[in-house]
């Protein structure tokens, strides 16, 4: 018989999946410039499937509600879901093609990328709230912004009316009306996302504790920023607290964020408190970055504990 202790963690995930194709380039091409590529490797992406994949390695129960197209892109998705142990089921399918991401990777390991929404910004309302009842059997709803604004927006709705605690990872950033930000209980921006959805040039020095206190004044509960190397900044209007990230040697930070996030919702989903989850994150996202590739490199929940024991 279950109890509360035995029984897994329960996330829904609605966002993302792109396929991914990376290139490997001597310098990036200027306008007209054709540059050839010393090869190219394709990939699994997408936040939202990132950070469903990353919270189902980390031992929870996740849902993930997105949208695909009809071609060879959406079977290496279904493919990936399946060997992860997420259920897929509440994914849908149309016309538009599934979403595809192409990333340029210099010598020195810097990225430019491109990413062409396809099925992910067909997603709509209607595509959420067929899964309603997928998602109110979770107690967290992990969503991101690479789907478009009726599915955010329907996302939040449906989490916060079910009683799920909502997280919203605002990436990439977009401004997003009062109406959503007032039901999010986790905001969690990266350094620049923050400052763009606080008004700020992307780069600007402002403080983070300005940058979160301004978050906040649009209505989340608790803002969440995620700093890097420097760990994370919980500032639930109440109480700021920093969570320092494990000293590792970082080879390849892209995703970083995703293993953050999915991590931060298996905990809380499990009870934690913000400030312990935020710490799992940390521990989840060091671990991501000791490995090259986003999907790849998201850790096990015996890794994260290991890391965090020893950092
Ligand atoms: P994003 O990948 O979205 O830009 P961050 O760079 O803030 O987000 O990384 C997310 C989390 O991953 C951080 O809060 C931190 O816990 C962890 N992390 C990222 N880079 C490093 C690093 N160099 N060393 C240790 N932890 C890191």
């Amino acid at each position: 018989m279950g109890t509360d202790a035995d029984r897994r963690a329960r996330v829904a995930v609605v966002g993302s999946y792109n396929a991914g194709y990376v290139a490997e380039v001597p310098h990036f091409p200027v306008a007209g410039e054709t540059v050839t590529a010393g090869g190219y490797e394709e990939v699994v992406g997408g936040k939202g499937s990132n950070q469903a994949v990353a919270a189902a390695r980390l031992g929870a129960d996740v849902s993930f509600v997105g949208r695909v197209g009809e071609d060879r892109h959406a079977e290496t998705a279904f493919d990936l879901w399946n060997r992860e142990g997420v259920d897929a089921t509440a994914v849908s399918r149309c016309e538009e093609p599934t979403g595809v991401g192409i990333v340029l990777v210099d010598e020195t390991g810097e990225n430019e990328i491109v990413v062409v929404p396809g099925a992910n910004h067909e997603l709509g309302r209607e595509g959420v709230e067929r899964a309603a009842d997928a998602i109110g059997a979770c107690e967290v709803l992990l969503v991101q912004l690479e789907i478009d604004d009726e599915a955010v927006a329907a996302a939040v709705e449906v989490g916060a009316d079910r009683g799920l605690d909502v997280v919203l990872d605002p990436a990439p950033a977009r401004e997003l009306p009062p109406e959503i930000l007032e039901r999010v209980d986790y905001l969690t921006p990266n350094e620049t996302e923050a400052r763009l959805l606080a008004g700020h040039p992307p780069d600007s020095d402002v403080d983070d504790t300005t940058v979160s206190e301004r978050l906040r004044s649009l209505g989340v509960g608790t803002v969440v920023l995620t700093l890097g190397a420097d760990g994370a900044l919980v500032d639930d209007g109440g109480e700021r607290t920093r969570v320092p990230a494990p000293d590792v040697d970082p080879v390849d930070t892209t995703g970083a964020g995703d293993a953050f996030n999915g991590a931060f919702a298996v905990a809380l989903a499990a009870g934690e408190t913000p400030v312990a989850a935020a710490r799992f994150g940390c521990g989840a996202g060091a671990a991501s970055v000791t490995g090259f590739d986003v999907v790849p490199s998201l850790p096990s929940r015996a890794t994260v504990e290991s890391l965090l024991e020893d950092g």
